[in-house]
This record gives structure tokens, sequence and C-alpha cells, in this order.
């Protein structure tokens, strides 16, 4: 599948970080890990520090699948915010899920420090704008649970934010646990300390098709050669659909614009993350290098010829945003694209084994909190490769009930 329209910001700033061979030979391992983006790489550097013989396959270049495109802003909050999906899955399940979100971002920071930082990595509050008058009822409900569960959120009035910003925002809540990251250096990073460790790393390699026995996995590439493994671990992100027959999950494309670098963030509310209730919403973020980030505007299709054609509009659309709720900054484009991206009916990624797909797991990040989810993915599968079991695993197994 064809993931991305026009031309995302980090791949174009950081260049080739790094690369790496084709696999050429058959060979074995412990556990193959199809696909290395953000996902890939966190699995990879989960299950070599835990001194597994890991092989890495992609068949692009490392780290330019969807990873290349993302905006990297790290949120525990999911698409489903809390009071919906306790409706959707139970109170005790979705404030476990809002935990592990919320602890995967103290998980990156850890990382991103380990890995000597230089990932563009920083911790800040997030405020999501009530987009309309009638949205600010199911914003307090959000307010009042979270802080329930012992997240710490406040709220902003509209006199509040209109002394701090020009954001038009009836009212907001503010969190005050977010991040923002450079995932495509940070994915670099975690594969370059998963071959520190040990583990083999090939960019430039289909893999094709796959067998099981009763013992593992073979699986073939397009050169010929074959791997046998252990355990199969699919992060292959929404590319997915050689891998599992029915994976529940909604295509849609969104898009993003990254300006120049601005004289300064006029209007904007500190350094915050900023979204807001409409739906679709827009985001927006600031990058080290002083520029500023906004996506959104998703449409419902999942054809690349559609995405091409939508990404001057829809340029100009998020531009035309970025203007109205921050009017004092300027707003010229440098960078503008447009991506593929899956959708969960419980906002929930994939993660674990399916009963239908035997010596495989799954890590599949799907929703806008993709990073976070992968951070999860990433333990869990470690712990249930190494240990057999995951405390965590049942909150984002296949069979859970909100999806069927
Ligand atoms: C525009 C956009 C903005 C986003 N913004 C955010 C955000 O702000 N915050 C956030 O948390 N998330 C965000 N996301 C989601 C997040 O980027 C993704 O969840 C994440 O990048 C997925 O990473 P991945 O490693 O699972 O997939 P990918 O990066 O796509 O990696 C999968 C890899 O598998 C490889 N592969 C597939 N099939 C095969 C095969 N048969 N053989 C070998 N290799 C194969 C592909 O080549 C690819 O490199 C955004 C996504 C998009 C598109």
């Amino acid at each position: 599948m064809n993931l991305i329209s026009g031309f995302p910001f980090w791949p174009q700033r950081n260049g080739l970080v790094e690369s790496y061979p084709a696999l050429q030979a058959s060979t074995t391992c412990d556990v193959v890990v199809l696909g290395a983006g953000i996902t890939g790489a966190l699995v990879a550097w989960q299950l070599a520090q835990a001194g597994v013989d890991v092989m890495v396959l992609d068949k692009r270049d490392v780290a330019t699948g969807s990873t290349a495109a993302s905006t990297c802003l790290l949120q525990y909050e999911v698409d489903t915010p809390l009071h919906r999906l306790v409706k959707l899955v139970g109170e005790d399940h979705a404030v476990r899920a809002y935990r592990a979100c919320h602890n995967a971002l103290g998980q990156i920071k850890k990382m991103d420090h380990r890995l000597g930082g230089r990932h563009g990595f920083r911790q800040i509050k997030s405020l999501q704008g009530a987009s309309r008058t009638s949205d600010i009822p199911a914003l307090q409900r959000e307010l009042k649970l979270r802080r329930l569960h012992g997240f710490d959120v406040d709220w902003c009035t509209r006199s509040q934010l209109a002394r701090s910003s020009t954001l038009p925002y009836s009212a907001a809540l503010l969190t005050h646990d977010a991040a923002q990251i450079d995932a495509h250096r940070f994915t670099h990073s975690l594969l370059r300390a998963a071959t520190a460790s040990g583990s083999r790393v090939y960019d430039r390699t289909r893999v094709s098709h796959r067998t099981a026995t009763r013992r593992g996995i073979t699986l073939h590439t397009d050169r010929g050669a074959k791997i046998r493994a252990r355990h199969l671990v699919v992060a292959t992100g929404y590319e997915t659909a050689p891998y599992l027959a029915d994976p529940f999950l909604k295509l849609v494309v969104t898009f993003a614009l990254v300006t120049e670098p601005v004289p300064a963030f006029f209007g904007w509310p500190g350094d915050r993350l900023i979204w807001e209730t409409a739906r679709p919403y827009v985001y927006l973020r600031q990058t080290d290098d002083g520029r500023a980030i906004i996506g959104g505007y998703d449409e419902s299709t999942c054809d690349p010829s559609r995405r091409d054609h939508l990404l001057a509009s829809k340029t100009s659309l998020l531009a035309r945003r970025f203007r109205q709720l921050l009017p004092k900054i300027p707003c010229e484009v440098a960078y503008s694209w447009g991506a593929t991206f899956a959708e969960t009916p419980d906002g929930l990624p994939y993660i674990g084994s399916h009963p239908r797909v035997p010596h495989t797991y799954f890590a599949l990040g799907y929703g806008g909190n993709g990073i976070t989810f992968s951070v999860i993915a990433a333990e869990i599968i470690r712990d249930l490769i190494c240990e057999g079991n995951s405390r965590e695993a049942e909150l984002f197994r296949f069979e859970r009930k909100s999806i069927r």
C-alpha cells in the first residue's frame, strides 16, 4: 500500500540517519519483527534488552512508513474520551487503558534519556479546546472523571484562554502530562541500540508469505531467503491485510503541514499541544527548530490517489484554520503531506496474539495515539514472549467485547 502523499517533515530534516543491508541468505532466529517503524523498533529494543535473538525486517527503508509521517504528539488521552470509553469497555478497563497510556509517556522519557536524548523529546502540557459551547458539558464530565481517577487536569474558561492566547475556544481542558518527540529519529536510535545488543536489522526486504509449523514459523522473502523463527511479531502498521483476515479497523487519510520557522509563537498558550473537541479535529504543536505543525481534517477513504488529489485543498484548509486560531503567527507552508491512518471502534489498539494466527503476536497501535500504543505493545509482547503472560494484555486483546 502506498502510505504517504507529499513530503513529511522529519525524513527531510533528518536525512538518511542510518542504512541497513537487505537480507540475502536464509537464516534462523528466536523472533522476527516484521516492520521497522517506531513499533517494530520498540519491540526489537525491548526484546534485545531481554536477551532475545531478534531479527527486524522491512520492505522499505527503516522508518519511512507511517512513522515518517507522524506529527508525534504524545498524549495519554485516546481518541475516545474516558467518559465514553467507560460506556464501551467498563470503568475498570477504561481507566486501566488510560493509565497504561499515561505510564507509556514516562517510559518514552526514560528511553529517550537512555538513548542519549536528541530526539526532540519534551514534556509539555496539552489543551483540548471546546469547539462549540455545546461541547462544554461533555468536556466537564471528562474533567470530573479524570480527576476522580487521579489524572492531573484543570479547567480553562474562555476569559482565561483569551488572556493567555488568541485561541477562540469557549473553554478548554488542560492536561498536565503530555509530550512531543521526533519519532523518525527515535526509531533510528532504538534500532541502533538493538543492533548494538546483537539484533539484526534488514531493510528493503519484503516478506512475501509465511508458513506455520508445529514449532514456529517460516517467512519467505522476495529474494528467496527463508527465515525460521519461534515467533513472529507483526508490526506492519496499517498494512496488516496479509496477516489478518478481519482486522476490525477503518482506514482514513489525514493531513498535516509544517510552517517555516516563525519569529515567535505570539498568541500560542506557552508551548502547549493544542487540539479540540470538533470531529474531525485539528491539532497543533511546535517543533524544536521553531516551526509550527497543524494536522487533522481526516477523510474517510483509503484510496491513495484520492489522498494525493486532496492534499492541496486540505493544506489550504489547515493553513486557513491555523490563521484563525493563531492570527499573530505567520503561516508560510514549508512541508505538507497526507497519509493513511487507521481507527478502531473503541479507540484502543490491538496487541497480542490472535486465535487464528499461530506463533504470531500483533503490535497494531491504531488511532491518534499510535506512538504511546507502540510503547505499550512493545512491553506487552516482551512479557508474553519472555514470561508467558502480561498484566496489560487483556486490555488490548482482539477478543474484547467493545469491537464485536
Ligand atoms: C499524519 C499522521 C499523523 C500522526 N500523528 C500522530 C501523533 O501525533 N501522535 C501519535 O502518537 N501517533 C500519530 N500517528 C500515528 C503514528 O504515527 C503511527 O501509529 C505509527 O507511526 C505507526 O508506526 P508503525 O511502526 O506501527 O508503522 P509504520 O511506521 O508504517 O511501520 C510499519 C513498517 O512495516 C513495513 N512492512 C509492511 N508490510 C511489510 C512486509 N510484508 N514485509 C516487510 N515489511 C513490511 C513497512 O514498510 C513499514 O515500514 C500519526 C499518523 C499519521 C499518518
